[in-house]
């Protein structure tokens, strides 16, 4: 474990992201918001502050705004609610927290954040869960809060097709392709980090896939799948398509690897992404940290919206292959 290093490890989502279909005000918009992520997380660990705080403040940039599937922006489903997902990881203590299903948390990481920290458990649902968020002194909104034009269009879009559909691409093949615009339909939102007291964290946020309907809940909110953070290994963040990703416990599946059978990160991260995943055809990225420092953001689709943040002076962020 290296001390007095920092990494902050950001995604805004990974999929169907093409350079032609984005104008340049899109991409300086996406850049600078992931940028304003980083340098929201990479303070608090420059001034000693935990990974879990990190992470935290880096998502809650890009919940609030309107360009991520996350928080504001979120995406619709079939029945014209946004229902949102989040969890959090502490590397240290493997303590987790989780909410799904939510509709009137402003920010659902902080509500996550809270169950991991203020309550017995690792995850609430629906109703109970704003119910606890409000008792904790998270902010409540009314939903028509998380509506934005762009996501309502989408929904049409994919009620015309009968398809549930990530935000920035098909869910299956035959809805594979871009939308118009494409490039402005993602995405899924998450962070890793390693702080200067050498413990790691991973936190990820989603309002899920459009169109989604009866309570469908993806991987985001599932320890192990969307999210996993351990010391002794690494710390991921998913994103793509939560059915795969579920199915393969993709987060705790990188951890593994590295803790059986000694694969670096890096390796442990292709392993995963480039090659199980793409063998199902499941539309996966992840961003991932571990103990020493080494990061990783891996995908096998177009593209992933994503940024690193270190104690080197690093700050750089990226959308395409
Ligand atoms: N993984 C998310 C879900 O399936 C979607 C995404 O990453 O865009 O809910």
């Amino acid at each position: 474990m290296k001390k007095n290093i920092f990494v902050l490890v950001i995604h805004g989502g990974s999929g169907t992201i093409l350079k032609e279909n984005m104008t340049p005000e899109k991409e300086a918009s996406y850049l600078s918001t992931l940028e304003r992520s980083l340098l929201t997380g990479k303070k608090i660990l420059e001034s000693g502050g935990s990974a879990v705080d990190a992470v935290e403040a880096a998502i809650l940039v890009m919940e609030d705004s309107p360009l991520f599937n996350a928080g504001k922006g979120s995406v619709f489903t079939n029945d014209g609610k946004n229902e949102m997902d989040a969890s959090i990881m502490d590397g240290k203590t493997l303590n987790a927290g989780a909410v799904s299903g939510v509709g009137k948390i402003k920010n659902p990481i902080s509500a996550a954040l809270k169950v991991m920290t203020n309550s017995e458990h690792v995850m609430l649902s629906g109703e109970g869960a704003e119910k606890f968020a409000e008792l904790q002194g998270c902010a409540l909104v009314d939903p028509s809060y998380f509506y934005t034009a762009d996501r309502f269009e989408q929904l049409q879009m994919a009620k015309q097709s009968d398809e549930v559909m990530l935000d920035h691409s098909g869910a299956n093949k035959k809805a594979h392709g871009n939308f118009e615009n494409g490039g402005n339909k993602l995405g899924t939102v998450g962070a890793v980090a390693l702080d200067i007291h050498g413990n790691l964290a991973a936190a990820t946020s989603t309002g899920g896939m459009t169109n989604k309907r009866f309570g469908r809940i993806g991987d985001t909110p599932i320890i192990g799948a969307g999210t996993y953070a351990n010391n002794k290994t690494c710390a991921v963040s998913c994103t793509g398509h939560g059915e795969y990703i579920l199915r393969n416990a993709v987060a705790y599946d990188v951890s593994a690897l590295m803790e059986y059978k000694n694969l670096s990160l890096r390796d442990a991260a292709e392993l995963v992404v480039n090659d199980k995943l793409m063998k199902q055809n499941g539309e996966v990225g992840l961003v991932a940290v571990d103990a020493n420092g080494n990061y990783t953001m891996a995908f096998n689709t177009p593209g992933m919206y994503r940024g690193i943040a270190d104690s080197q002076g690093e700050l750089k962020t990226e959308i395409y292959t």
